[in-house]
């Protein structure tokens, strides 16, 4: 890629034919956009190098953040990607409110009272939707908590970039998902920062705000009072409402047949669960039930991750299990839209609690489902991509199974 600075000529003219452009006017993914934001900003003029979706480069990528790509011999590093340690933790004293128990929030707060950033971007709701995004970029520890608990929706974080560079600040912290944090790898240079701190979730089955109504419509019994939810490890959908209550839907029974095109095109195509390219990864799905999953990539996720150590408890990761049959049979599940009597997708979601896979077993489980899927959507919709949209890491995975022929 040709270093263009903020300052250069060539910079000021392609920022100027960028600003005509409406926000999201332009996106040169069409249907596979993530709306990750890039694009409504001047460094929409690196986009075909940067999009997650015209462009997959996670190795290299990988390479020039971590030190080293995925070693392809090593199968936990198909699974875990570039790492250099994994644990179960959780607060001690949980932020109320938040998605889990508020590592992340911790996490950034220290970074900005300790002045090692100057800012974070992070993701606020509207105030008319509790669901609807608002990236922005906090400078208090109060505008970080107001941006605690996930917005299942696509997010343009990266829309506040332009914000960055304007305000001259040097150190910054970026929380994001996968499709946002490889775009905002690949400009990483070109943002004139002198330090750059990533702290990534995994992130699958996004939706737009649109596609979440529909989900929340056609799987809860009470939509309109749901404050957050998530696809936990005991193979159902929690939700929680306003008024504390966890209502919670088996996996094996949801309308698969209505929910099929819910979820984005760019979530249907994407490869990058486990956010290769973060410094420090906070998950769920690779711990045991009720505590968050640690992936330390670098020593930079590691300075991020001590800051914190005195107020967590934590534990090994664990694995149990075997997850191969379970996913083999729900391919064609997946592929068709099946849905199961709820009597019978209660009783097989107790079943596969008891005997199903555990702690890193069930993160394989949950990637397995969801390459295998992706790769077949991706082959059918978009056939020309798939050869080089596909990273290594996950043509492997998805080969250990038969997929339904064609
Ligand atoms: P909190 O302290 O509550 O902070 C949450 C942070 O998430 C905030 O800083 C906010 O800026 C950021 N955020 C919220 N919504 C978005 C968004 N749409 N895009 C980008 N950033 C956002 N973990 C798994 O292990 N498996 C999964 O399948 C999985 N799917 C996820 C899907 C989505 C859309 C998201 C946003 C996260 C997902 N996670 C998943 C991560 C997990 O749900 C928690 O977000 C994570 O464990 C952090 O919890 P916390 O309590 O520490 O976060
Ligand atoms: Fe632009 Fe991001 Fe959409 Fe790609 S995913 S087209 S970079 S907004």
């Amino acid at each position: 890629m040709t270093a263009i600075t903020p300052d250069s000529p060539q910079h000021q003219n392609k920022h100027q034919k960028a600003k005509a452009l409406k926000p999201g006017s332009r996106r040169p993914a069409k249907e596979l956009c993530s709306e990750c934001g890039l694009c409504d900003t001047y460094y929409i003029h690196y986009v075909k190098e940067a999009c997650a979706f015209i462009n997959q480069q996670i190795p290299e990528l990988e390479a020039q953040t971590h030190g080293r790509s995925r070693n392809l011999d090593d199968q936990d590093d198909w699974y875990f990607g570039v790492r250099q340690d994994m644990m179960a933790a959780r607060k001690q004293q949980p932020i109320d409110g938040a998605q889990w128990t508020g590592i992340v929030s911790s996490i950034a707060i220290e970074m900005l009272n300790r002045g090692m950033v100057e800012g974070v971007v992070c993701v606020q709701n509207t105030k008319d939707d509790r669901f609807q995004p608002q990236p922005v970029i906090a400078r208090t520890p109060e505008e970080i908590l107001a941006a605690r608990v996930n917005k299942p929706t696509l997010s343009p974080n990266l829309s506040v970039l332009e914000q960055v560079q304007q305000s001259g600040m040097k150190r910054l912290l970026v929380i994001g998902v996968g499709c946002q944090i490889q775009a905002l790898r690949a400009v990483e240079k070109e943002l004139g920062l002198e330090k750059l701190y990533v702290l990534g979730t995994p992130c699958v089955d996004n939706v737009t705000r649109a596609g979440l109504q529909k989900f929340l419509d056609t799987t809860s019994r009470s939509p309109e009072t749901v404050v957050h939810y998530e696809f936990m490890q005991d193979f159902r959908v929690h939700f929680k409402h306003e008024d504390g209550s966890i209502e919670k839907v088996p996996f094996f029974g949801l309308k698969t047949n209505q929910l099929k095109d819910v979820f984005a095109p760019s979530c249907m195509s994407c490869f990058d669960y486990v956010n290769s390219l973060a410094d420090l990864v906070v998950g769920y799905m690779g711990a045991p039930f009720g505590w968050q999953w640690i992936v330390v990539r670098n020593d930079c996720g590691q300075e991020m991750l001590d800051l914190v150590m005195d107020q967590l408890d934590t534990q090994p990761v664990m694995s149990q299990g075997d997850r191969k049959n379970a996913v083999q049979q729900s391919i064609p599940a997946y592929d068709k839209g099946v849905t199961l009597p709820m009597w019978a997708a209660k009783l097989m979601g107790v079943v596969i609690e008891k005997i199903g896979p555990k702690g890193l077993e069930y993160a394989r489980f949950s990637i397995d489902s969801h390459f295998t899927r992706n790769y077949l959507y991706t082959k059918r919709n978009h056939p020309e991509k798939l050869e080089a949209h596909v990273p290594e890491y996950a043509k492997r995975i998805v080969g250990q199974y038969e997929l339904p022929k064609e």
